[in-house]
């Protein structure tokens, strides 16, 4: 029915194409959330990594596309929002999920000045240009929305952070896992959502950031505690329940705030 339809929401997925990203589009449409249209981004959507979102793609044509982004790359960025705009059209876009992320392991000693701008342009800039971008259609969905407040329905964005990126976190882990490249990046992915949420609060879009947990993925490791589907289940659930008094926060998976 129309109501119905009204009720559905537009998404947008980077890293799309494996790990939690994958699982994400993989329960977004199996029903997990009632979902328009689905844009599905990765680097490669041609290339062997991309496989597996593809042959998903092809079960749910009427949902999914599958749209080219390398979120470190503002070029790639501009042309991903002409495809996502065409598809989206007034409806706006509902949710952009800042998904993509690389990791890079080094300790103070080692870490190159091209470490930190590799991490960097993924991890922060990458985001940080997402929002910008695709701020037109975040806008266009608020507007159009008849939900009152704040709501992952309506107008958001969801950051995938780490716990690794805790400050509280860092005092205590640090030595036992250094990854100083990711650990900033993560942080800096932090304080960059808490801005925009604090700038774009009056436009009602919600800006919140979530820890997956450690997850068994091609990041994770085999050693991983959960696996992506549990993580993607519970992260799924903590961005349905998310009102304008989770604007700004830092969740990890089930839900609890993370330590700043
Ligand atoms: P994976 O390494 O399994 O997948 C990373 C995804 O990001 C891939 O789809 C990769 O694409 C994509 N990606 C990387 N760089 C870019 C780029 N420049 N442009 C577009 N896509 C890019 O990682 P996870 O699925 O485990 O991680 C997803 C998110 O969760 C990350 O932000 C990560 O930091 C975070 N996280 C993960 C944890 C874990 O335990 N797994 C714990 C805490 C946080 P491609 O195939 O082309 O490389």
């Amino acid at each position: 029915t129309e109501e119905m339809a009204a009720q559905k929401v537009n998404v947008l997925i980077t890293g799309a194409n494996r790990g939690l990203g994958l699982e994400m589009v993989s329960q977004m449409v199996k029903g997990s959330v009632a979902v328009s249209k689905l844009i599905a981004c990765c680097r490669d959507p041609d290339g062997p990594g991309a496989e597996a979102l593809q042959v998903l793609a092809k079960q749910h044509p009427d949902v999914i596309s599958v749209v080219r982004l390398d979120t470190s790359d503002l070029s790639s960025i501009k042309e991903c929002t002409q495809q996502a705009g065409a598809l989206v059209g007034s409806e706006g876009l509902n949710l952009l999920v800042n998904n993509a992320g690389i990791m890079i392991n080094t300790t103070l000693l080692d870490t190159t000045c091209e470490d930190m701008q590799k991490i960097f342009n993924t991890n922060v800039l990458g985001p940080m240009n997402m929002i910008k971008e695709f701020l037109p259609f975040l806008r266009a969905a608020a507007k159009a929305s008849k939900i009152s407040g704040m709501s992952t329905r309506k107008a958001a964005v969801i950051c995938i952070s780490s716990l690794l990126g805790s400050v509280e976190g860092t005092r205590q882990t640090y030595e036992y896992f250094s990854v100083l490249p990711y650990r900033v990046s993560k942080c800096a992915l932090n304080m960059l959502t808490v801005c925009a949420a604090a700038e774009l609060r009056k436009e009602e879009i919600l800006f919140s950031l979530l820890h997956p947990g450690w997850v068994r993925t091609d990041m994770g490791g085999e050693k991983a505690s959960i696996d992506a589907p549990e993580s993607v289940q519970r992260m799924l659930d903590v961005m349905a329940s998310m009102t304008e008094e989770q604007n700004g926060a830092f969740l990890d998976y089930h839900g609890q705030t993370v330590a700043w």
